[in-house]
């Protein structure tokens, strides 16, 4: 019964296709390389920035429900502090490196820095295969990697959050650890946390609501109505729906959706209160009979406005950007386009708005979280939902202008942004010698 809790939120990523096609960090690094050009950021700061502050490596002993002792590998880097203490998720699973934990920590690093939020970036992970394990070893791991970084965390120094196979009964579990530690409650050490325990309201759709808004500011700049607008979204899970039923709200009209099995496909339109209503009773999409079936990779080629990735790292390549149909991309996962297809796609004329801006209204509503946290005050959804709204569309701002001064796409853009708030940090605090 327990262990059914915990599993139904697990992510299994297909990490093979992320690293096979590329080193993470490397392909990170060369939008940094090329915004750091546009920006003629010295040469000085390019070197800090391309370093990570501080990576840690911890044993992580723990006992298993046999009796028997078994040692994990936990990471946690903290690439870059100069704006605030670090924020960033704790993963597990089998795949994680250090090489993707840096990469990661550098790309929240960029993410907080584009929504102008006071953080820095990192990243963690454990090296494990939650799913066969129960859930009193998984609650066993969580605090004993919480202890080996623990002088890393704080609400003041860096502040974890879920990521893939973690949930808001980790973070639970972080702070209790942390709490236990400090002996008094810290409930600002971690964010993602259950709304009974000082989570956030309007933390769980906050990503797929900043996904509708940026999409809708696209519209706009493209000129494009949002009525009748169509829309098809990979990954069905909580970027992905939430995304879906905000954009229907606005009048967009949602063609098709998918899962890690395959998609469906209406060219007039789902019934999107029908699809969830199917999804909540049978969990997959594959048994839903009102709409044709399609692949996943048929369903990236589909004629429409809008597509939105929201599931897996890697899905536009250079193998498939070409046959790519969508005017707008909205980046909802992180990293679903490879650098190779960047410069196809924008050779198309598609307006790709990318993973750093389309999807930090989560991080951002996580900054919300700590903000309430720290004062000991909690907002109404209201108060959260037009505070989020006014950043996403700010920054989208910031980023247009950015990319039509400088002749550049809008992710090139977006790093220049995020790397041009790190940097002027960096030139004001001087170096500490
Ligand atoms: P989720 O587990 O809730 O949903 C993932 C969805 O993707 C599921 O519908 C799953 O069936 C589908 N999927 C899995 N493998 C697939 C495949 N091979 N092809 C097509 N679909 C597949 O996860 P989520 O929280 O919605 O996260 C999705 C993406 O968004 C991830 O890249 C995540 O890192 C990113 N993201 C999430 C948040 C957040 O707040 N949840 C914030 C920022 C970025």
């Amino acid at each position: 019964m327990q262990h059914a809790v915990t599993r139904t939120h697990m992510i299994r990523p297909e990490k093979d296709t992320f690293l096979g096609a590329e080193n993470p960090f490397e392909s990170m690094m060369a939008r940094f390389d090329e915004a750091a050009h546009h920006l003629n950021l010295e040469t000085g700061l390019r070197r800090v920035l391309r370093h990570p502050e501080k990576q840690l490596i911890v044993a992580v002993p723990i006992q298993r429900d046999n009796g028997e002792v078994e040692v994990f590998t936990g990471y946690r880097v903290l690439y870059n502090t100069a704006r605030g203490p670090a924020k960033g998720g704790i993963r597990f699973d089998m795949q994680v490196t250090l090489d993707e934990v840096k990469a990661l920590a550098a790309w929240m690093t960029w993410k907080c820095a584009v929504v102008n939020l006071p953080f820095g970036g990192s990243k963690g992970g454990v090296v494990c295969d939650p799913s066969k394990m129960s859930v009193p070893e998984l609650e066993r791991l969580t605090r004993r990697y919480t202890s080996g970084i623990i002088d890393m965390l704080g609400p003041d120094s860096d502040v974890p959050a879920p990521d893939v196979n973690t949930n808001e009964r980790m973070m639970a579990w972080i702070m209790d650890t942390y709490s236990m530690h400090k002996r008094h409650t810290v409930t600002a050490v971690v964010t993602g946390k259950p709304i009974a325990m000082g989570g956030s309201l309007g933390r769980k759709e906050a990503t797929g609501r900043g996904c509708m808004i940026v999409t809708r500011e696209a519209l706009r700049q493209l000129k494009l109505p949002l009525q009748g607008t169509r829309v098809v979204v990979q990954g069905f899970g909580n970027v992905g729906s939430i995304s879906a039923q905000l954009m229907e709200e606005q009048g967009m009209k949602i063609l098709a959706v998918s899962d890690k099995d395959g998609g469906i496909y209406n060219a007039k339109g789902l019934d999107l209160a029908d699809v969830m209503r199917h999804v909540k009773e049978h969990k997959v999409l594959r048994s839903y009979q009102q709409a044709d079936h399609i692949t996943n990779a048929e369903l990236l080629t589909l004629d429409t406005d809008v597509l939105v990735p929201a599931a897996l790292e890697n899905v536009i390549t250079d193998e498939n950007a070409a046959q790519i149909r969508a005017k707008i991309i909205c980046e909802g996962a992180n990293g679903p386009t490879s650098a190779d297809a960047d410069h196809i796609l924008q050779d198309a004329g598609i307006l790709v708005i990318p993973d750093i801006l389309a999807n930090a209204g989560g991080v951002t509503v996580s900054y919300f979280e700590w903000v309430q946290d720290r004062g000991g005050y909690f907002w109404d959804l209201e108060t959260v939902n037009s505070r989020l709204e006014k950043i996403m569309v700010s920054s989208y701002q910031e980023c247009e202008v950015m990319a039509s001064r400088n002749h550049v796409s809008m992710r090139i853009a977006a790093y220049m942004v995020a790397i041009d708030r790190v940097a002027q940090v960096h030139r004001l605090r001087g170096m500490y010698a």
